[in-house]
């Protein structure tokens, strides 16, 4: 067949009864390929290869059954329905029907018409029924059609049947089969090694399954067809991650180096030593950013093990170099923050670092632009409005992201792209405060190499944490009332009990209440309703010690660090995930005294949140937490990756798969060394294009 023909047969778009509408819907599901429409896998099987009979029955089981009308009727008076008894030698079945019409009425009446039906069976008043069965009327002497596989089940959209999916997937995989146009890309190795069948025959197995498969190896996705499909998604995913690597080291940087005695000068003013991890990886940063290449380095730390200054250091090479370097971070309450907290270390050293906020008026900014663009302003901190167009920089080389897992993969790239000149382009750091186990990152972060600062600053003691009903309010008060008389500040969480208005109802409501109880403290409020400048001054009466209890929402989750802050009072602990608590207990324990977290639930618990309240008062390493999440929420929802559009599955699961990783990461190596075409065919495949610093 000629190619062209080919091609028209393969599109979709193309098929009969496939119009504008029905496209739509598929677009909407993200299907607008017979690749995409195959990968669509099945949610559940039914078994339609066999006729169960009467005493097989069993509650709520889906069974196939034919047999002759013996009695239909519509009964008024209630609810009107049809009623049809059925039977066979085994037994009775009645259907009942609430909506339905005359025709349908007309011919389930007929006494005596075969019916062969499809459906949960129920136990009700007495006899087995069925609710809306799948029905097919039969003649007296037809056979009765029974299929030869399973059928598939979809997840789908409204407008779009089972039977329509049905009939687009068997054409999809004649299609498939009749022009071959999906051919096997993985490597025969590959295949060999784990016993796998071709593309074609995993496809076929998985959506329509031989009635002598191994059904719940199936739908548990641990039968060898899954496994293959995961493979290969992975293995594009894994390719379009290093293609993009490779494309961005295409780049040159300019080398940086940061003189021993400035360094030393900047360590001296410091009141603590570096800790061993942090010296390793600001090492790691340093040996990256003296290469003509540029950097791509994920640092991994745990809430409160001093990533910020790790950040400082980079920045302090830049500007004694006598180049820029931008910090972005997710909120503007971090980035003042930051801004004053770089400010203190870097005066000394004779650097001025700039914030810039979208709160900040044109006029504020405008000073801050011009010096941006002229090269005097060499550091700068902000939230997503640095890589705005009006921001220009003279000569941005280094650019640091801290909390990554707020930003998605676009604007990531876009700050990045703010530094790109013909030839050359920044360094960049990425920084977390998500564990990420190795294999993990070794998929979802393929494009970074990783660094961890896998220890706390000398002398924390873990957090003391407990777990209290909202009832036992009066206990919390007199126990809040000790701390604040030692001298302790405290933060008092309330989080969002409607959608609109992010907890600011209940932060208020409680600030007045706490104003009431706590006669004696200076109590003050702040959510992120305030405006930037009363947040601000919130903020500093806080860190000056002048206010003890800071009502907050959870605007002060991610970054914020006040060391004579010990105690943290959480409300309705049981509505947050485990990363959302932790990041919020990482607001206390950054001093060496003892510091104390509360979790205050609102009773009954269910089981999940019963065990995510037990795992925080268990644990403080966020590693452990992070892994207990993983297992409750999975990788996709825990690392953000999927609203960040980091990485996005369509069915392989990063945790179930995730022994194929370390071999999806040898192959994916060996086609990148071999500069295979199948690396752009898989990649095209699974994922249309890859995103790198030219797309966004
Ligand atoms: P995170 O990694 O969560 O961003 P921060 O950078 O905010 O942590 O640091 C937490 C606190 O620890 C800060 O108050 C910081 O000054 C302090 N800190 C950082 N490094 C050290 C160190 N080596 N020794 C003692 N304290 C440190
Ligand atoms: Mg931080």
């Amino acid at each position: 067949m000629v190619d062209q023909a080919k091609k028209m047969v393969a599109d979709i778009r193309n098929w009969h009864g496939v119009g504008p509408k029905m496209m739509e819907r598929l677009s909407s599901l993200g299907i607008k390929s017979i690749a995409d429409l195959l990968f669509h896998l099945p949610l559940r099987y039914e078994d339609r290869t066999q006729l169960s009979t009467f005493d097989q029955f069993k509650e709520g089981v889906s069974v196939l059954f034919c047999g002759q009308i013996e009695r239909g009727y519509v009964q008024q008076g209630g609810r009107r329905q049809l009623l049809c008894d059925v039977v066979n030698a085994s037994g009775s079945l009645q259907l009942r029907f609430f909506h339905f019409h005359d025709q349908q009425r007309r011919s389930l009446t007929r006494v005596g018409q075969r019916v062969l039906c499809f459906g949960q069976v129920r136990f009700f008043s007495g006899r087995w029924m069925m609710v809306h069965p799948n029905y097919q009327l039969l003649t007296d002497n037809q056979s009765i059609p029974l299929l030869s596989h399973y059928t598939a089940v979809y997840p789908t959209c409204s407008g779009l049947s089972q039977n329509r999916w049905q009939k687009l997937v068997s054409q999809a995989l004649k299609c498939v089969n009749d022009f071959d146009c999906l051919p096997d890309l993985l490597p025969d190795s590959v295949l060999q090694a784990y016993g796998w069948s071709d593309l074609q025959s995993s496809l076929r197995a998985v959506h329509q399954p031989d009635k002598n498969i191994d059904l719940l190896s199936l739908q548990s996705s641990r039968h060898p067809a899954v496994r293959r499909l995961a493979f290969e998604e992975l293995l594009a995913q894994r390719l379009a991650m290093s293609l993009r690597r490779s494309r961005h080291q295409d780049y040159a940087a300019m080398p940086l180096v940061l003189n021993e005695n400035i360094l030393n000068k900047f360590l001296q003013q410091l009141p603590f030593e570096l800790t061993d991890a942090q010296a390793r990886v600001v090492n790691d940063i340093f040996q990256d950013m003296s290469e003509p290449i540029p950097m791509l380095r994920l640092l991994q730390g745990d809430v409160g093990s001093g990533k910020t200054l790790v950040a400082a250091i980079a920045m302090l090479c830049a500007a004694s170099c006598g180049v820029q370097a931008a910090l972005m971070v997710p909120t503007e309450l971090l980035a003042e923050q930051h801004a004053k907290r770089l400010q203190l270390l870097m005066a000394p050293m004779g650097f001025t670092v700039g914030c810039l906020l979208g709160k900040h008026s044109a006029k504020e900014r405008r000073s801050c632009l011009q010096s941006l663009k002229n090269g005097e302003l060499l550091l700068v901190v902000g939230t997503h409005t640095l890589f705005q167009k009006q921001v220009e920089f003279k000569r941005l080389v280094l650019t640091i992201i801290d909390e990554q897992h707020r930003f998605g993969v676009h604007q990531r790239l876009a700050f990045w792209k703010k530094s790109k000149s013909d030839s050359s382009i920044a360094h960049q750091l990425i920084m977390t405060a998500t564990p990420i186990p190795r294999t993990l990152a070794m998929t979802a972060y393929a494009d970074l190499d990783t660094s961890v600062i896998d220890q706390m600053p000398l002398g924390r003691k873990p957090v003391k944490t407990c777990v209290l009903d909202i009832n036992r309010m009066e206990d919390v008060l007199e126990r809040i009332r000790v701390y604040i008389k030692s001298g302790m500040q405290v933060y008092w969480v309330c989080t969002r009990i409607e959608a609109e208005d992010e907890g600011v109802g209940a932060a208020v409501d409680r600030y007045q209440y706490l104003s009431k109880m706590l006669p004696s403290c200076s109590v003050a409020l702040i959510h992120g309703q305030m405006d930037g400048d009363n947040k601000a001054k919130v903020m500093q009466q806080f860190i000056s010690a002048e206010v003890s209890v800071l009502v907050a929402t959870t605007v002060i989750e991610v970054g914020v660090d006040v060391a004579n802050a010990n105690v943290i009072i959480i409300e309705n602990a049981e509505r947050l995930g485990l990363a959302q608590l932790h990041q919020l207990r990482g607001r206390v324990g950054r001093s060496d005294a003892q510091a104390h977290c509360l979790l205050m639930f609102h009773g009954p618990l269910g089981q999940v949140a019963h065990d995510r309240l037990q795992t925080m008062r268990e644990h403080n390493d966020g590693f452990v937490i992070a892994q207990r999440d993983l297992a409750l929420r999975g990788p996709g929802e825990v690392l953000g990756l999927r609203q960040s559009g980091e990485i996005n599955l369509r069915l392989a699961h990063l945790l179930r798969d995730h022994d194929l990783l370390e071999s999806v990461e040898l192959v994916a190596n060996e086609l990148m060394a071999d500069k295979d075409v199948r690396v752009d065919q898989l990649i095209n495949r699974w994922l249309g294009q890859v995103i790198d610093c030219q797309q966004v």
